[in-house]
């Protein structure tokens, strides 16, 4: 059978994501609450190393793969957001975790860390788009649409870690389970064992390329919820033959790189191997030679023959600080338009320094909290990713 199935458009977002105060309940930041220093000192670094050792072992920096430099170099720990979470979750001396990463990491590491220890997000603005398109109104809304519908018993509810705490937290209380871009097939696997269909949380491109790509489902078994439509955009009979509704999200940063950035690399660089990240367009991953994780990212490349050419879709920070560590390859970027993750990239080194220094003088800032309840929920639903078989 022929599908009929074509890559839907980017849900519309705009580019920077700073919600200045307009929504505080989403992931949406606010402006910083104190004095930042300028930009232009010229003794930042100084004064970062100063803070640092002044709060020593009170302090554990964590710092995301796709962070700009002049703050990676004060992380204690780099890595990706669940392997951040965990490393935050393994230091209960360190009073203050400072995240460098965006709101839901920190959201994370706020749930998994002891009560007295505290998360401080630098600069409140690094939300996530990706994580901003799955508003728990929304998805309860739906929720009760499919049990309306008598569909709701049938359906195991499973959430990107890319997403609140709240999301993590309905995911927990409706028996679903998080998932990360490493275990996305062993957590659907696990659901479709408990249910006849998925329903999958915020990023589109995780759910359908894991579906498709690694389980053998048809992209007609796939359906797009679009919470901006009514009743998802979906006519009854769509949601009752779906094994698999998709949220209609994505990322920002992954979502733009198209089909045409392969084609023109594999032009210009004959034999090159391309090698994306699952958040890519379903388009993309299939035209792609690798598809993997982050860290599968990091550990291709470390592996990869001296000599040979790689055109790598995932953040520009990354790309860059790869493509340094392997002189004798040739990395580069698969586009060239794609930018940085503009959020993320809020964290810079004045915010750093900013945070550092007020835990010196005894204030403590921009502290991320997770309410119990919500928090109880979410850990339900990462426990039950961490016992996934
Ligand atoms: S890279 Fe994409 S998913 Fe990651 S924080 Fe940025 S917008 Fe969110």
């Amino acid at each position: 059978m022929t599908s009929t199935w074509t890559e839907p458009a980017n849900t519309p977002v705009a580019l920077l994501l700073l919600g200045q105060g307009t929504d505080p309940a989403s992931e949406r930041g606010v402006d910083c609450p104190g004095e930042l220093p300028a930009p232009s000192d010229p003794d930042l670094v100084a004064r970062a190393e100063a803070a640092k050792a002044a709060l020593g072992g009170r302090v554990f920096v964590l710092g995301h793969h796709y962070q700009r430099d002049e703050v990676i170099r004060f992380a204690d720990v780099t890595g990706d957001s669940f392997k951040l979470a965990q490393q935050a979750a393994a230091r209960p001396e360190a009073e203050f975790i400072v995240f460098c990463g965006v709101h839901f990491m920190a959201e994370s590491a706020d749930i998994l860390t002891k009560p007295e220890q505290r998360v401080i997000l630098p600069d409140l603005a690094a939300g996530c788009s990706m994580a901003d398109m799955a508003v728990l109104g929304q998805v309860e809304t739906a929720w009760e649409h499919f049990q309306d519908l008598g569909i709701a018993g049938d359906i195991v509810p499973v959430t990107y870690m890319n997403s609140s705490a709240d999301i993590k937290g309905f995911v927990g209380r409706n028996e679903g389970v998080v998932c990360t871009s490493s275990n996305a097939k062993r957590a659907l696997t696990w659901s479709f064992e408990q249910g006849s269909k998925v329903f999958f949380l915020p990023d589109q491109h995780l759910g359908r390329n894991t579906a498709v790509l690694e389980m053998g489902f048809d992209l007609d078994d796939c359906v797009l919820y679009d919470p901006h439509k009514p009743q998802g955009g979906l006519t009854d009979e769509q949601l009752r033959n779906a094994r698999m509704i998709l949220w209609r999200g994505h990322c920002s940063v992954h979502g733009r790189f198209t089909i045409d950035s392969v084609r023109e690399v594999r032009e210009r660089v004959p034999g090159v191997n391309v090698l994306v990240h699952p958040e890519c367009r379903h388009d993309v991953v299939r035209a792609a030679d690798h598809v993997g994780s982050t860290e599968y990212i990091i550990k291709a490349l470390d592996a990869a023959e001296p000599g040979s050419a790689w055109a790598v879709g995932t953040e520009l920070n990354l790309v860059r600080r790869l493509a340094l560590a392997h002189p004798d390859k040739r990395i580069m970027f698969l586009d060239r338009t794609v930018c940085y993750c503009s959020t993320m990239n809020r964290i810079d080194l004045p915010h750093l320094v900013w945070a550092l220094e007020e835990l010196v003088a005894g204030r403590v800032p921009n502290v991320i909290t997770v309410d119990e309840k919500t928090a109880h929920e979410a850990r339900v639903a990462l426990d039950q990713m961490l016992a996934l078989p």
